[in-house]
């Protein structure tokens, strides 16, 4: 019993030490035990020999176990990490706004979305190059990261675009922390040099929506946001 429970009670690669320092022990035991025996039972003998050698088999499998579940751990975290910016991905936020979209239609509550794109990127890739333009959207996306709530999450969403989602927001909340984003990028100057704003559309869930809705309707807004000037707030149709 003592692996098994090893196993339940202790971080995997602990509870393997400690079954095979267990398992040592009791072949030390048994050899111990084997050596002072003047007259050996060659049945019980072969039942001792079964089982430490059944022992050795399900530590084996345990030790794979632990491995192979550590890597899974590490897969899914690359799996839903953007490389660059070591935020989550789009992939991570789809999943998070399909959530949030079954949690918003269940509990009849509201969510918002707002996007985030950074007016006129290509200008600091052409005049400064593309490694410069690297390091500004990692510092935006700490900035970002930065203003946020425990409960926000954000997301690279594309080239030099981030979404923020907002559970439990309305359109008025959204608006005041879209300024809240638009007046900490106003107020830095990223990699030391650059003034950096950004166009956002703003979008709340609305009952029926699908994720891919609340997003068009986002991104629609961030468009009449870039075709009204930049640097602005937009909110959806
Ligand atoms: P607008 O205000 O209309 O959004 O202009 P913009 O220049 O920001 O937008 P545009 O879509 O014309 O260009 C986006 C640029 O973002 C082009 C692309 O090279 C750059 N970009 C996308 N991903 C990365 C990246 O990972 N690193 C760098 N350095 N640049 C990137
Ligand atoms: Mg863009
Ligand atoms: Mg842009």
């Amino acid at each position: 019993m003592v692996f098994p429970v090893a196993f339940v009670f202790l971080p995997a690669w602990t509870a393997l030490r400690f079954s095979v320092f267990f398992y040592v022990l009791a072949v030390l035991i048994g050899l111990a035990g084997l050596y002072l025996t003047p007259q050996v039972d060659q049945r019980a003998l072969n039942a001792v020999v079964q089982f430490y050698l059944a022992s050795v088999a399900f530590l084996y499998t345990q030790a794979i176990y632990a491995r192979y579940r550590e890597q899974y751990v590490d897969m899914h975290q690359i799996a839903h990490t953007d490389p660059l910016t070591r935020i989550a991905n789009r992939r991570l936020m789809q999943d998070l706004l399909e959530k949030s979209c079954e949690v918003a239609r269940t509990e009849k509550t509201s969510f918002a979305v707002l996007l985030i794109d950074l007016d006129h990127f290509k200008r600091i890739n052409d005049l400064y190059g593309h490694s410069v333009g690297d390091q500004v959207l990692r510092e935006v996306a700490s900035l970002l990261q930065g203003v946020l709530r425990q409960d926000q999450s954000l997301a690279r969403w594309g080239g030099e675009e981030f979404m923020v989602l907002a559970p439990k927001t309305d359109m008025h909340q959204a608006q005041e922390l879209a300024k809240r984003i638009a007046g900490s990028l106003a107020s830095t100057k990223v990699v030391g040099q650059f003034e950096v704003s950004a166009s956002i559309g703003l979008a709340t869930y609305r009952e029926g929506d699908t994720s891919d809705m609340v997003v068009r309707r986002a991104d629609a807004a961030m468009y009449r946001a870039k075709a009204s000037g930049r640097n602005r707030v937009e909110v959806e149709a």
